[in-house]
């Protein structure tokens, strides 16, 4: 991943990450993978609750701004909060995107699409891996 000048809250060496994650979160969350589309357990999961950061726990995503993209990777049309996620311009794969990463960890989330003409109130999609995850659902969902 593209390193950047930003000090995050929680901070730990690619060996320590290493050891917490699992190789499959590893190579999403700190090597800016992909999972295949239409696999990941959170994909069209409409459980109410809280997604958090599957590396630091930090809460990223609520389930009241998730929606039905198709487009095989859980899809959000804002963050919790401005300030839980940050913005990485992503030159990779020929293309200019926006990467999404976790702001208290660094680590990779997915990516935001804009203009997409989907029915929601900010068209954006937040594309973001379900191994990137945690879903902690609300008390009685
Ligand atoms: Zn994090």
């Amino acid at each position: 991943m593209e390193k950047t000048d930003r000090t995050y809250a929680v901070t730990k060496s690619e060996d320590e990450w290493r050891a917490e994650l699992s190789p499959a979160e590893y190579q999403v969350l700190r090597q800016a993978g992909t999972e295949r589309p239409y696999v990941g357990e959170y994909t069209d999961t409409k459980t109410e609750g809280v997604y958090a950061c599957r590396a630091c726990g930090a809460e990223l995503f609520t389930s009241g701004t998730k929606f039905d993209s198709h487009c095989g990777w859980p899809s959000f049309y804002s963050p919790l909060a401005g300030d839980s996620v940050e913005y990485i311009e992503d030159h990779s794969m020929g293309m200019k995107r926006v990467e999404v990463r976790c702001a208290s960890c660094g680590s990779h989330l997915g990516h935001v699409f804009e203009g997409e003409g989907y029915d929601t109130p900010t068209d954006q999609r937040f594309c973001i891996n379900s191994i990137s995850m945690t879903l902690r659902p609300a008390a009685g969902a």
